[in-house]
C-alpha cells in the first residue's frame, strides 16, 4: 500500500493523506486550508480527480478535516464518506455553515471585482452543495468493525477531541505483498478531563500510526477554569451586571453550557443565560441526540433526570429580532455568542452595547489572534472600534482560557507509549514544522522510527 502525504503535512490546516490499497483509494480527511495555507488558491486544487477517489473516512468535523468534501463531490466523487453517527450530524450543521460562508465571502469579494471590471468568482462550494454532500455520509458507531472491500476493515475510536470524533484503525490485508497490516490515523487527539467528552481512547496495537502532533513541543498550563469562570459571574450578577462570552458555537459552547448548568442546579447562580446564535442551537441539538457519546459524568447527569444541556432560565434566540430583543432585558445576565475573537457575527452588537458599563464583565475564553476585535479589547485598549462606531473599554476584562481541544506533549507521548508493541513507524503530520521536528525528535530518543513528509511525498507501507 501507498500513502501520501498532501495536506496537513508539515503544517496544520487541510488535513487529506491518500491511502491506495488493493486496487482502491481512501482519502482519510478531506479538510479546508486556512489562514495562510489557502492564499495561494490550494483550495480550489486536488491532486486527484473526485471520482478516483472511492471512500473518504472522516475524523471528525472541524472544518480543517472536513471543509472540502462538498467539494470534492462537485468534483466527481462518487463514493461513501465514513465517520461516526454524531460527526455526521455535526457535518449537517458545520458544512451548510461553511458553505454560507463560502458564498457570503465571494460576494464580498465580486463586488470588489465588479467595481474593477474584473472576471467573478465562483464560491468553492455553496450551502446547497453541503446540502447533497451529506447523502454520501455513512454514519457508524464506535468500535464497530465494518468491512470497506476485499482486505479492508475499519474501525473508529473515540479521539476525545470534539463530539463524534474517533481515531481510524484500518485493518488491511495487503494484496501486494500477503502481508496483513494494521494503520491507525490518529486524527486530532483530544485534551483529558474536558467536560462532555470523552478522554482519548488508547489503542493496543498497529504497525503504522499517522499522528497529529499539534502540541508537540509544549504543556498546557493547568488552570481552574470552571471556579475561575464562577467567581467572574458571581461578582458580575452581584452588580447587577452582563457577563458577554464570545464562543465558538460548536464545542466550546456546549461545554460552558454544561458548566453553567451545574452551576444554576446547584443555585450557585439564578439569572437568564442567552445563547444568541442558530448555530450553536443546531450544534447542541446534535450534542443532546447523541449524548450516549458523552463522558461518564454527564451520563450520570442524565441517569438523575438532569440534562447537563438544558435548565431553567436558558434561553436559544434564532432570529435577529429574540437577538435584538436581549438589549431590553435589564436585569443580570450571561451572554454567548460567537464568534470567539469578534470579527463577525451577533456578538458584536452585545460588545457593542455592554463595554462601555463598569458593571458588566466580558470574558474570553479562548485564542484572541493579534489584530482581531477580541484581542484588542483583551489588551484593554482605551477605545475599540466597532460597527463604526468608538467606543470605551470599561467593562471589566476577562481571560479564562478554557481547557485546549488537543492533548498536549505528554497526553502525545502517553497515547504513543501506549501501545504494547512498537509500531514499526510514526508518521508524523497536523503540526507547525518546528513543532513536529521537536516531537520527531522526541520519539527518536525513545528508540521510534518516525518520519516527517513533506506536502505530496509518497511512502510505501
Ligand atoms: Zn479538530
Ligand atoms: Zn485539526
Amino acid at each position: 500500500m501507498i500513502l501520501e502525504t498532501y495536506g496537513g503535512a508539515g503544517f496544520v490546516t487541510g488535513s487529506c493523506h491518500i491511502l491506495r490499497v488493493n486496487n482502491k483509494t481512501i482519502l482519510l480527511d478531506c479538510g479546508l486550508f486556512q489562514g495562510k495555507e489557502d492564499k495561494s488558491g490550494e483550495n480550489t486544487r486536488f491532486p486527484f480527480k473526485g471520482e478516483e477517489i472511492d471512500y473518504v473516512i472522516l475524523s471528525h468535523g472541524h472544518i480543517d478535516h472536513s471543509g472540502r468534501i462538498p467539494y470534492l463531490i462537485k468534483n466527481g466523487f462518487k463514493g461513501e464518506v465514513i465517520c461516526t453517527k454524531a460527526t455526521k450530524d455535526l457535518c449537517e450543521v458545520m458544512l451548510r455553515d461553511s458553505g454560507s460562508i463560502q458564498e457570503m465571502e465571494c460576494d464580498i469579494k465580486n463586488k470588489n471585482r465588479e467595481r474593477k471590471g474584473y472576471k467573478l468568482l465562483k464560491p468553492l462550494y455553496t450551502e446547497e452543495d453541503s446540502k447533497r454532500a451529506l447523502k454520501y455520509f455513512r454514519g457508524i458507531e464506535y468500535g464497530e468493525k465494518i468491512k470497506l472491500f476485499q482486505g479492508v476493515y475499519i474501525k473508529l475510536k473515540d479521539a476525545g477531541h470534539l463530539l463524534g470524533s474517533a481515531i481510524t484503525e484500518i485493518y488491511i490485508d495487503d494484496i501486494e505483498d500477503g502481508e496483513e497490516k494494521k494503520l491507525v490515523y490518529s486524527g486530532d487527539i483530544g485534551n483529558n478531563h474536558r467536560p462532555l467528552i470523552e478522554d482519548p481512547s488508547k489503542i493496543n496495537n498497529g504497525d503504522y500510526v499517522i499522528m497529529e502532533c499539534t502540541y508537540g513541543d509544549s504543556y498546557h498550563e493547568k488552570e481552574d477554569y470552571f471556579k475561575e469562570l464562577m467567581k467572574i459571574i458571581k461578582k458580575t450578577i452581584e452588580r447587577k451586571g452582563k457577563v458577554v462570552i464570545p464562543c465558538f458555537s460548536i464545542g466550546r459552547t456546549q461545554e460552558i453550557i454544561y458548566i453553567l448548568n451545574n452551576l444554576v442546579e446547584k443555585e450557585e447562580i439564578k439569572c437568564k443565560v442567552f445563547v444568541d446564535s442558530p448555530l450553536a442551537k443546531k450544534a447542541t441539538e446534535v450534542f443532546n441526540k447523541h449524548s450516549s457519546d458523552f463522558d461518564d459524568e454527564a451520563k450520570k447527569l442524565l441517569r438523575q433526570g438532569d440534562n447537563p444541556l438544558e435548565f431553567k432560565g436558558l434561553v436559544f434566540t434564532e432570529s435577529k429580532e429574540e437577538s435584538k430583543a436581549i438589549r431590553k432585558y435589564k436585569e443580570p445576565a450571561i451572554i454567548l455568542s460567537s464568534s470567539g475573537m469578534c470579527e463577525g457575527g451577533r456578538i458584536k452588537y452585545h460588545i457593542l452595547n455592554y463595554l462601555e458599563e463598569e458593571k458588566n464583565s466580558i470574558v474570553f475564553v479562548g485564542y484572541q489572534s493579534p489584530g482581531t476585535l477580541g484581542r484588542d479589547i483583551l489588551d484593554k485598549k482605551e477605545y475599540v472600534k466597532i460597527l463604526g462606531k468608538k467606543i470605551s473599554v470599561l467593562a471589566e476584562v476577562h481571560k479564562v482560557p478554557g481547557l485546549s481541544g488537543h492533548g498536549d506533549k505528554r497526553i502525545l507521548l502517553d497515547w504513543i507509549e501506549s501501545f504494547q508493541k512498537k509500531p514499526r513507524k510514526i508518521i508524523l503530520v497536523h503540526g507547525e514544522e518546528e513543532t513536529r521536528l521537536a516531537f520527531k525528535k522526541e520519539l527518536e530518543k525513545k528508540g521510534y522510527c518516525v518520519l516527517s513528509p513533506e506536502k505530496g511525498c509518497t511512502i510505501k507501507l
